[in-house]
């Protein structure tokens, strides 16, 4: 398998965080998706790291690293990626924790 095509950066602005740079870091994926669930999701998410929902095209895959979530008040979820995690050895596409 060739790692380097599943390198993960993250996708705020300003954030140097990738698989590369910090690979102990968390990367959780964007949201993605055709539902109407998951659209909203997405541009909820994007609208909360301050990206035009424009400049990312629905089918791009992105990621948002650990820094952004605040995982002490959301310790359900962290809790799931955390396992989820761990089964898979990083690599999971983490979209099915949502
Ligand atoms: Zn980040």
């Amino acid at each position: 398998m060739d790692k380097a095509k599943y390198s993960k950066y993250c996708l705020v602005p300003q954030c140097e965080s990738s698989s590369i740079k910090t690979p102990g870091k968390i990367f959780i994926s964007l949201p993605v998706g055709s539902s109407k669930n998951q659209k909203k999701r997405r541009m909820l998410w994007l609208r909360a790291m301050r990206r035009n929902t424009d400049d990312i095209s629905e089918n791009t895959r992105g990621f948002v690293c650990e820094d952004h979530f605040n995982f002490e008040e959301d310790m359900e979820n962290y809790l799931k990626y955390k396992v989820l995690i761990q089964t898979e050895n990083k690599l999971l596409n983490l979209e099915e924790a949502f």
